[in-house]
């Protein structure tokens, strides 16, 4: 082997301390790679990222061939892996120096790790003071609780959610009104508080987190 050829098929290491799984990562030029999550017991999971060859159409059946180091593709998938739930976004994937993880490097990913969490916490804190409303808090954020070891009241849906027959929205037990599609469930109740002949433009549905400061302005029974 050549010494170019040798650096062709440098790899490099890409470090994985969250036990979260994804989904293969597609690229045109190395097709799917799977990224490696620790098993229980291991502190990390390493996938080795080789070199690729990638090849540019040019048009005219003319293509272009070029070298993708293998640096450039682990940070390409590190920042893909870590950037996807927001601003700081980290989900404890970097890229070891060396060939192997370094404990500096281990614990500088543990501590942003536990960063990030901590904020999804705080946001999942501030949501549930606003609405006590487990729908609007998130996998992601719930996963968060777990790993940091808190314990928290969001954590758990104790009230069997029922489904809207008109439009299957999971809703609360006993709501006069369903808070998706706006159908009457309890028209006794609904009359009750005057909302039969009142049309309802409201919107709150749970893709929507933003609009629920209007919780508010519920009217009593979907308080309950
Ligand atoms: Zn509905």
């Amino acid at each position: 082997m050549t010494p170019a050829a040798a650096t062709e098929t440098k790899s490099v290491l890409l470090v994985n301390i969250s036990t979260e799984k994804w989904p293969p990562r597609q690229r045109t030029y190395f097709g799917s790679l799977a990224v490696r999550s620790p098993e229980p017991g291991e502190p990390y999971a390493v996938t080795p990222i080789h070199a690729c060859k990638a090849i540019m159409d040019l048009g005219d059946k003319r293509t272009h061939e070029f070298h993708v180091s293998a640096q450039e593709i682990a940070e390409d998938l590190a920042r893909e892996l870590n950037g996807d739930s927001g601003e700081g976004s980290f989900h404890g994937v970097f890229v070891a120096a060396g060939p192997q993880p370094t404990e500096a490097e281990l614990a500088d990913a543990r501590r942003r790790l536990e960063e990030f969490q901590h904020r999804l916490v705080a946001a999942a804190d501030l949501e549930w003071e606003r609405t006590k409303n487990p729908m609007f808090i998130t996998d992601l954020e719930r996963r968060a609780a777990r790993q940091l070891g808190l314990e928290k009241p969001w954590l758990y849906d104790p009230k069997p959610m029922a489904e809207c027959p008109v439009c299957a929205e999971k809703i609360k037990p006993g709501v006069a009104v369903c808070r998706a599609c706006g159908a009457i469930l309890d028209r006794e109740k609904a009359a009750q508080y005057g909302l039969v002949t009142t049309k309802r433009t409201r919107r709150d549905r749970p893709e929507a987190p933003s609009e629920a400061d209007g919780a508010g302005k519920l009217p009593e029974s979907e308080k309950l």
